[in-house]
């Protein structure tokens, strides 16, 4: 599964960031998730418990912070909210556009039991 699979990139970057750290364990993580970034948040909720059994994220909290989808029109040049990728221009019905947020997928940061508070985590994009 889709999902699956980052899920188990996030318990990676999860470990080094735990291993830079010295941290033991992890309190809490904040993702960062574009509604076009094609994940299904239901899904990654489904497979979150068995990804993380056992790691450093097991008992963590998982916030997830959703972004809206934004595409700039190269036609009339406006810009406007995008919520499936092949959505038309609101204002002139083009098609061509390009996109500028509602991508994201990244780890935004962690929180870990040892040594402070909350760390910045590596931002990293598919
Ligand atoms: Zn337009």
């Amino acid at each position: 599964m889709h999902e699956m699979s980052i899920a188990l990139g996030i318990v990676n970057i999860a470990n080094k960031a735990c291993e830079e750290a010295q941290a033991a364990r992890i309190d809490s993580i904040t993702l960062e998730i574009g509604k076009l970034a094609g994940v299904q948040l239901e899904s990654l909720y489904f497979v979150w418990p068995a990804a993380v059994e056992g790691t450093v994220l097991a008992g963590a909290e998982r916030i997830i912070e959703e972004r809206e989808g934004q595409a700039l029109c190269l036609e009339c040049d406006r810009e406007f909210a995008l919520q499936h990728h092949f959505d038309a221009c609101p204002h002139c019905q083009g098609y061509f556009k390009k996109i500028i947020a509602g991508k994201e997928l990244n780890v935004k940061s962690m929180a870990f039991t040892l040594p402070d508070n909350p760390v910045p985590a590596p931002s990293k994009t598919r």
